[in-house]
């Protein structure tokens, strides 16, 4: 069979038939000497065929072409070529050389904006996590942001911007997935943040201006908060028309949300947002020009701020930004009730959903930005109102219950692994949790050696108290290190999980594949395949 035919236009990338594939990656897995190679990574485009495999971690990439007609992308690249298959066969390393020509030439692997598209939103901690997370929006509608990934979390697991999307390129790649994929660099808090990220090529832009947020704002008692809003006026130049153009007015949306800006819910709103809304301006333009008008878009994230975000903090927050000229793609509230980490909503389920009604009718009255939902997963009892509520337009984000099918791994392969981990990160809980909203007791749950093997992932995974332990303490896990500076645990997950890769991407699939089930959208539409770029 001649692999280059189907190939003929330029740019058009297309899967193997399965049978050649399955032969291809046979042949190149010999060839390279890899573990393994992906038969569903083969695929023709621009005219090459493109094979992804691994060595025990180490990633490769093998491109295929007519002897003689190397393609120009790959000039700069170091490979090993090699007659074979009926064709020259450049062997590359996954590096992050690799990688980066790679998205550069072939459009499916650049990162692109979620846009309107429902999306979902995937952190993978552990780099390993792609196929799991593509298996499971297969065929949902929902465009997935792969590469999400907060600097806490990167300085947690002591992983750079270009590692986080290295590895959630090359799982593209091994996956097949032609049909794009985003790239979240979430929380960001300084310009520096900002930079690193652009820097990286991420494309959605996630912007907490919390450093200039005063979170006390709801709690203080009047002549504190009088005195606070004083400051503002007199630090923030915009803040002079704010009482004019806000206070004691009653703003009305489709008859049905009614936003009040009169005492206390005006005051508190400019006085806790007020310094806010200029650093956010600064920090999006910032990101326009380090991606130097490269497709990207930003979300306004409150959600981690002290108090459940009122109507009228959202009202006055995403108008003054938009008058300013910033558009933005999402807006991620703190709503009200308890949204521990990995497990179910806590609260009162009738009050939330009148919460995200109204975000969601702010969020259509200014602009059609998306509601955004953080620490959104396990919330199994609350999706089918969130995507109600908000008629689909939604974003939904999920990072530690990735590792947390990781940790499904560990515990169920390797019990003497996973009891070393567990006896350190319990020890690490009290620091780990400080960031975190959880209300997991240690107490309550009997220590690795009280347990069987057989009971370590019930304990640990499923039941929640043990499930947050160690769900919040994976920097821990991913960092320790011996007296003599050695990894502790890092290289034996990471070994464990590229050995068990199978078992993990399933685990994957099903679990984050019930909370796609539970997202279900009507009439969504699949996104449209990459762009052609010639
Ligand atoms: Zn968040």
């Amino acid at each position: 069979m001649d692999l280059f035919k189907t190939s003929a236009r330029a740019g058009d990338a297309a899967p193997l038939a399965p049978k050649a594939a399955r032969a291809l990656a046979a042949a190149i897995r010999h060839l390279a000497g890899w573990d393994r190679a992906y038969p569903g990574s083969a695929i023709s485009c621009q005219g090459v065929w493109i094979v992804a495999g691994r060595r025990g971690l180490e990633r490769g990439v093998a491109v295929g072409f007519p002897s003689g007609k190397r393609p120009r992308w790959t000039s700069a690249l170091k490979g090993i070529e090699k007659d074979a298959v009926g064709a020259s066969v450049l062997l590359l390393d996954g590096s992050h050389e690799s990688l980066q020509a790679l998205r550069e030439a072939l459009p499916f692997l650049q990162p692109r904006p979620t846009g309107k598209t429902p999306s979902f939103g995937f952190g993978d901690r552990t780099g390993l996590a792609t196929p799991g997370h593509l298996l499971a929006l297969a065929g949902s509608g929902f465009f997935p942001n792969l590469a999400q990934q907060s600097i806490r979390e990167m300085t947690r697991t002591q992983r750079s911007p270009a590692e986080v999307l290295d590895a959630a390129v090359f799982g593209a790649l091994q996956s097949g997935h032609l049909s794009g994929f985003g790239a979240d660099a979430d929380h960001l808090k300084t310009l520096d943040d900002v930079d690193r990220c652009a820097d990286a090529g991420f494309v959605s832009f996630t912007l907490d201006a919390i450093e200039k947020v005063i979170d006390a704002a709801p709690r203080m008692n009047e002549a504190d908060l009088e005195q606070a809003y004083q400051k503002i006026l007199a630090e923030v130049p915009a803040a002079k028309g704010w009482e004019k153009k806000y206070s004691g007015k009653t703003f009305s949306f489709e008859k049905k949300v009614a936003v009040r800006m009169e005492g206390r819910a005006f005051r508190e709103a400019i006085v806790k947002y007020g310094r806010a809304i200029p650093y956010w301006i600064e920090m999006e333009k910032r990101v326009r020009q380090k991606t130097k008008g490269r497709a990207c878009e930003i979300e306004i994230a409150v959600d981690e701020t002290g108090a459940v975000t009122t109507s009228a903090e959202h009202l006055f927050i995403v108008r003054e930004l938009n008058e300013r000229g910033m558009t933005f793609q999402g807006f991620a509230p703190r709503f009200v009730g308890e949204f521990e980490k990995g497990v179910d909503y806590k609260g009162e389920r009738k009050i939330l959903e009148d919460s995200v009604v109204e975000h969601a009718v702010l969020a259509r009255a200014h602009g059609g930005y998306k509601i955004s939902v953080h620490s959104g997963s396990d919330k199994f009892s609350i999706y089918p109102m969130i995507a109600k509520a908000t008629e689909g337009r939604f974003h939904l984000k999920t990072a530690g219950t990735s590792w947390m099918e990781a940790v499904r791994v560990i515990a169920r392969k390797d019990p003497a692994l996973f009891r070393e981990i567990c006896d350190y990160v319990r020890g690490q809980f009290a620091k780990d949790r400080a960031s975190y909203h959880i209300s997991g007791d240690p107490g309550k749950v009997p220590a690795p050696a009280a347990l069987k093997d057989a009971d370590l992932e019930r304990v640990y995974v499923d039941e929640d108290d043990g499930r947050q332990i160690m769900h919040v303490t994976y920097g821990s896990a991913f960092t320790a290190r011996n007296e003599a500076g050695r990894w502790l645990f890092r290289d034996r997950i990471f070994a464990l999980l590229a050995k068990e890769e199978d078992l993990y991407t399933k685990g994957l699939q099903k679990h984050l594949g019930r909370h796609v089930k539970g997202l279900k959208i009507r009439g969504a539409k699949k996104p449209a395949a990459a762009g052609v770029k010639s």
